[in-house]
């Protein structure tokens, strides 16, 4: 698939827009449209539905050692910051940068790749931003104007081996920056921190410093305590939140997939460490499945263990969930959620301070002093079992998902291009969003065959009805022809129009959006015919 085609569309059917664009827009900023807004609520309200308010806590579930509960929280987005010292994202959260002294431009440094070669005696490493198909041809005409050759010549380019990333080069004195026109112009990557920094109340020194959330997490792990006192829940049990994060990302790109400010969905759900294994077991699998379940496709989705030297340094196991998006050169994933098994590093960092690995043990990291660096809260941040009376630092598995990645997958997925009759039976190009009913924006629209005869005000009734439990789509503007084909591009997934019959026997045309089968039904059964169709009528 063409992402081109899937952005325009994106912006021409109002799924999604750049942020602040009358100003020329903010990169890696994006703003929902109408109907983006309701595609992402739904894939929201799809996870939160399933994994909290929805979440069966009397039976034990395919997979899972036993029952448990799940509940929720909304917490704020700026924390004291000494939540995020003991978290070790004040030291730790970075990546690395390198800056061109002649394009002025940044990059980050893992995200640059180049080729080796050899050319008129001269040996450098070409660099660009993309991968594939595309980062070659991209090298090979850059080397080509380097050496200044022509096309002819190409033979004289020797290259030594594929695109390899930056990160495997030490010397930048062959390197030609991905926008330079002279070997040398890249700097030695440095750290930079991702935290958007900001200043709370009057303070505008360090003392009223605070960041922006760039995860949820810590959000959850800082109110285990209230949770557990102020609830019934027992271990195990998880807590759920939903959320904006914000990643001062060097690069962003890949529309929505790296962006500034995004939103999160994560879970910490908490064990007790002899069956943590088994749960993060049961986690990786049961997410993977929710993806699966909305219509992403096997073949493009991966769940992948990570290797033991890619593991953070207090995880057990972590696996991601990647979907193969077509903005990747072929073979290449992107990451949708990581599932980590983050043992009790969390519960204990908040109580004693940051942690550090020390062998096979977490310690408290010292300064010169040999005092905590970071100090934690000094609360009592265990738990003890009233049944089994036993004490201990809950386990934490923490499934971590992106809600702008996950609709962003759910747009790529649905792009479809197909052929479908037009009025007078011509087969024509059509594109159609084949979302999962239960994500799809619109869920019916209804139409009047013609507007007299007393068809728009069948057809209104209809809507009302319908919109008492549905978003629905009214139409009544051009040819019915046209008006398909703007749902098919909104992805609604069900057509009902109203026509001459209706007028004699009450029935209305249903249309199926993916096979274009119409039928007819009663108007009457408007309600409970689409509640059926979008999966045993249990979208409200
Ligand atoms: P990446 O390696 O792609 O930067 P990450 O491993 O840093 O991702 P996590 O810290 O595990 O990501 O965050 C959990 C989830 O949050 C990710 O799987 C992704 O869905 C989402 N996410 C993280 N960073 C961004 C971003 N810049 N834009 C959109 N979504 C993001």
């Amino acid at each position: 698939m063409d992402m081109d085609k899937l952005v325009s569309l994106c912006k021409r059917r109002g799924f999604l827009f750049q942020s602040s664009e009358i100003y020329g827009g903010l990169n890696g900023f994006w703003d929902y449209g109408p109907l983006g807004v309701e595609l992402k609520r739904n894939v929201k309200e799809a996870w939160w539905r399933e994994m909290v308010t929805g979440h069966d806590d009397l039976d034990v579930l395919p997979g899972a050692p036993e029952p448990f509960e799940m509940t929720g929280l909304d917490t704020t987005i700026i924390l004291h910051p000494q939540v995020w010292k003991c978290s070790g994202h004040y030291d730790l959260f970075h990546d690395y940068m390198v800056d061109c002294r002649e394009s002025k431009k940044r990059y980050r440094h893992d995200q640059v790749r180049g080729r080796w070669l050899e050319a008129k005696g001269q040996t450098i490493f070409v660099t660009t931003q993309v991968g594939g198909d595309e980062g070659l041809a991209e090298t090979q005409q850059r080397a080509l104007k380097f050496f200044n050759l022509r096309a002819k010549d190409i033979e004289q380019l020797q290259w030594q081996g594929p695109l390899i990333s930056l990160t495997t080069v030490k010397d930048f004195a062959p390197v030609l920056g991905p926008e330079a026109k002279t070997l040398g112009t890249l700097t030695e990557p440095r750290e930079f921190n991702l935290m958007f920094k900001t200043y709370v109340g009057a303070l505008s020194g360090e003392e009223g410093a605070a960041f922006l959330r760039p995860e949820t997490a810590q959000g959850i792990f800082v109110n285990f305590k209230n949770v557990v006192d102020s609830t019934r829940v027992r271990v195990p049990f998880g807590i759920a939140q939903m959320g904006k994060s914000f990643r001062n990302e060097i690069t962003p790109r890949n529309f929505t997939f790296r962006s500034r400010e995004f939103e999160q969905m994560e879970i910490e759900f908490f064990c007790h460490p002899n069956s943590s294994p088994q749960w993060y077991k049961y986690w990786r699998d049961r997410r993977y499945q929710w993806y699966l379940n909305l219509g992403l496709e096997g073949e493009r989705l991966r769940l992948r263990d990570h290797d033991p030297d890619e593991l953070s340094h207090y995880s057990v196991g972590t696996a991601d969930i990647e979907y193969a998006f077509p903005f990747l050169p072929p073979g290449e994933f992107g990451e949708l959620e990581g599932i980590a098994h983050r043992g009790d590093f969390d519960l204990r960092s908040h109580m004693e301070g940051k942690l550090v690995r020390q062998g096979n043990e977490l310690v408290v990291e010292l300064d010169a002093e040999g005092k905590p660096k970071y100090r934690g809260s000094g609360k009592d941040l265990t738990y003890r079992d009233d049944l089994t009376n036993e004490r201990f630092t809950p386990h934490v598995i923490e499934p971590s998902a992106g809600a702008d990645r996950a609709t962003l997958a759910f747009l790529c997925q649905a792009y479809t291009e197909d052929e479908a009759p037009d009025e007078n039976g011509k087969m024509q190009q059509r594109v159609v969003m084949k979302f999962h009913p239960k994500i799809a924006p619109i869920k019916a629209a209804v139409f009047p065959l013609v507007k007299k005869d007393g068809m728009p005000e069948a057809a209104k009734d209809i809507y009302l009805a319908l919109k008492k439990r549905f978003s629905v789509f009214y139409d009544e503007k051009g040819a019915v022809g046209r008006r398909y084909r703007r749902q098919d591009e909104a992805g609604t997934p069900y057509c009902v129009t109203v026509d001459g019959q209706t007028l004699t026997d009450q029935t209305v045309t249903v249309r199926d959006r993916d096979s274009l089968r119409q039928w007819r039904i009663k108007a009457a059964d408007c309600v409970t015919e689409i509640a059926r169709l979008i999966e045993g009528g249990d979208i409200g």
